[in-house]
């Protein structure tokens, strides 16, 4: 091949839910010898900014894209966040009612491939040739896709990196080894929220996962690969623990809101709650987004005539701090987001306002607000400096706002509420208030979980090494995106135009 690369191969591991602290404080202890040695020589950063809500759609799909949610029909994932009702820009005209997308539910998780859309790529399908492997990573579009059979182990998902390295004759036609292969872990996920990031079960699972990573290193090393691969490791998000727990189902039963059923296109309101809550309500029909009006002056269904000021009944919501809602007409070039802030619920509400134009890597943003700096952005030089009244790309939010908590909050939630597929309204508690609530019912009882803008769940680790090739350097921040750009530099391949990351070689 005539490439100007410094690598081969890429083995891009996703470990789902782990906090850049978590991990690097890990390594410093020693516990993770073989992550460390790939950091050791490699590209370190431990401030990276995953997507805004940090949730694993959006987050897992941005990196696998390096793109985000935006105005699907043209640009952007169409995934805008792990559960979502599926209503379409122009409405549909169709009888049947727009469906709930969630992703929790296992036999749906496969539909992230086809729901992301045409408009962004996975890191698979950017190369012009190679082969491409992914290793239980659920979005796997391009990739020849080896599930891991005992779903409850992560071993395989190494163990079976290491099969197709030795044997990839039994996986390709070309007996070539992959070019690009995605190994994603999601039990240390499912362990955070049912244990919590303290317990000693998860903090084991990422030693194990250390663990057959050095078995994989080993695979790599006999078989002659290991110094041409670059070996990333990356999360989605990272996590927190509620402080108080909170059973929503009685609330919204006192206020006569039912649920939507989208067999029969009934309910006043859809919503998914953990900390941050996504809540949908129909406009003229379930088809359409509702206008700021029709949601001051909502009609429950069954509840005679009575009329329900939805966005001050969501402030009733015990913890609710941050409010977000689209103007009415906005256009997926152009609009403006409304931000309502309370510190406390004997406060007055306080107003702000972002306002977008332009789409993907072009699109820019612009935070203006009444009264207090509700985000705290002028408490550090640095980001004090963005708050200038003026539009700034999401590189210029990044560069800011790294350092502080809402890291690029402003340039992300334009890119959610331009996804017809985004939610009416978002609360957030930002952790203090925890529901577990879905779609009607209260569900678990869990308070650890990871949607919050605070750095705790915001900040991820971001690495890549391996190959000696690959240059040492220590990032002082960057983002989740920018790991697929990087990695396709490495290869001496150009990504995809749906890209919004940037190769981080060249930074300093
Ligand atoms: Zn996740």
């Amino acid at each position: 091949m005539s490439r100007s690369n410094k690598v081969n191969q890429v083995i891009l591991i996703i470990l789902d839910d782990v906090r850049a602290e978590h991990l690097f404080n890990l390594m410093k202890e020693g516990r993770l010898p073989n992550i460390a040695k790939i950091a050791e020589d490699g590209i370190k950063c431990f401030n990276c900014v995953t997507s805004y809500p940090a949730i694993t759609f959006p987050c897992y799909g941005n990196i696998v894209t390096g793109a985000y949610s935006g105005y699907f029909p043209k640009e952007g994932s169409g995934i805008p966040m792990y559960h979502w009702v599926n209503r379409m820009d122009p409405p549909s005209t169709s009888k049947k009612f727009p469906f709930i997308r969630n992703y929790g539910d296992r036999k749906y998780v496969l539909k992230v491939n086809k729901d992301i859309g045409k408009n962004v790529k996975t890191i698979f399908e950017q190369p012009p040739e190679g082969n491409m492997l992914s290793s239980t990573c659920f979005l796997y579009r391009g990739a020849y896709f080896v599930l891991a059979e005992n779903f409850f182990d992560v071993e395989p998902i190494f163990k079976n990196i290491s099969d197709v390295f030795q044997n990839p004759g039994n996986y390709y036609a070309n007996k070539e080894v992959p070019l690009i292969t995605v190994g994603y872990v999601p039990h240390t996920d499912e362990i955070m929220h049912k244990k919590g990031f303290d317990h000693q079960d998860y903090i084991n699972l990422i030693i194990e996962c250390d663990k057959y990573l050095g078995f994989l290193m080993n695979t790599l090393k006999k078989t002659g690969y290991y110094d041409s691969t670059a070996i990333g490791i990356i999360s989605d998000h990272g996590n927190f623990k509620a402080k108080k727990l909170f059973d929503l189902e009685p609330f919204f039963q006192k206020k006569g809101l039912k649920p939507y059923v989208p067999e029969k296109g009934i309910g006043d309101f859809d919503c998914n709650f953990g900390s941050v809550g996504f809540f949908n309500f129909p406009g003229d029909t379930w088809h359409h987004h509702p206008s700021i009006q029709q949601m001051q002056k909502f009609k429950p269904n069954g509840v005679g005539k009575h009329e329900l000021n939805l966005i001050d009944t969501l402030w009733e919501i015990p913890g609710v701090k941050y409010m977000y809602y689209r103007e009415d007409n906005n256009k997926p070039e152009k609009g403006i987001i409304h931000i309502e802030y309370r510190e406390k619920s004997s406060e007055k509400r306080m107003n702000g306002m972002i306002e977008y134009q332009g789409f993907g890597k072009e699109q820019k943003t612009r935070f203006t607000f009444d009264g207090d700096d509700f985000y705290k952005y002028s408490e550090i030089e640095k980001s004090a400096r963005i708050l200038d009244n003026k539009f700034h790309t999401i590189d210029e939010w990044l560069e800011a706002t790294n350092q502080i908590n809402f890291p690029m909050i402003v340039d992300q939630i334009p890119r959610y509420f331009k996804n017809p597929r985004s939610c009416d309204i978002i609360v957030s508690t930002l952790g203090d208030y925890y529901f577990n609530y879905e779609h009607g019912k209260t569900v678990g009882d869990s308070p650890y979980s990871h949607d919050n803008g605070l750095r705790e769940s915001m900040i991820v680790p971001f690495i890549i090494g391996g190959s000696l090739e690959i240059p040492s350097k220590e990032l002082s921040y960057c983002k989740t995106t920018d790991m697929v750009p990087t990695l396709l530099d490495l290869l001496g391949i150009k990504p995809n135009t749906s890209v919004i990351g940037k190769s981080i070689l060249d930074a300093n």
